[in-house]
Parts: structure tokens; sequence; C-alpha cells
């Protein structure tokens, strides 16, 4: 994120981090923390998979953002997208979410390595 907004700074502190926030199969971002669900489901938690964790990172990044120019962020489908982004740019991989299920290690999130991209949603 400091290569493309090097003068942003309001996300350079400790984001708060909840695991094992009752629930199952997701994660989230919202506003002032990121929070991931307990295992169970058939998922495995959240946070444990890294990509999903930089995911709602990126959603922070995107709210934070948008506030420090006057506007929100209220687009839910592009807010995905743009957390996907700053996740995959990290991984350098088109696939997100790899570990999402509990015994099937080939599910995953998304991927934009062909024209179906959304098969769950975080
Ligand atoms: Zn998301």
């Amino acid at each position: 994120m400091k290569t493309k907004f090097p003068s942003f700074t309001d996300m350079d502190n400790a984001l708060i981090t909840n695991v094992d926030v009752a629930g199952t199969c997701n994660a989230f971002y919202n506003g002032v923390s990121i929070n991931f669900y307990a295992l169970g489901g058939g998922c495995n938690s959240l946070a444990q998979v890294g990509d999903v964790v930089y995911h709602e990172y990126g959603h922070g990044i995107n709210d934070k953002f948008y506030q420090s120019q006057g506007a929100s962020f209220d687009n839910g489908a592009m807010g995905e997208g743009y957390a996907d982004i700053w996740a995959l740019g990290i991984t350098q991989s088109p696939i997100l979410g790899i570990g999402f299920d509990d015994t099937d290690p080939t599910v995953l999130v998304r991927r934009y390595d062909i024209k179906k991209k959304y098969i769950l949603r975080i």
C-alpha cells in the first residue's frame, strides 16, 4: 500500500484483530477492526488464511483512504474487488482463499485467472 499511497498515513497504526468470532465461514472489516469467524460449518477459521487476512485489511485501506479524500466507499462489489487486489498484490497470485474449506484443500474463495471470478463471498 505504501508504494501506491506513500503519503497516506491513516492505516499507520495497529489494527484490532478479533479471531474466533461467533459464526463460521466468513470474515469482515467493520471500520475499526478485522474479524474472523471460528472454525466450523465446514470452514477453517479464515484468520488462518493469509490472503483473506490481507483482503480484510484491504477493506480497511479502502475505507480509510476514501475517508481521507472526504468520501465514503459505498459500492460493495467494488469494495470486494479492491480488497482482493490489495491481497493479490501481496501474494502475486490470481487465486484468493485457498484453505477456506476444512477438508478439501482445493476450495478457494475467488480467482481472477478465469471468467467466473466470484465463487464464495468474504
Ligand atoms: Zn471482503
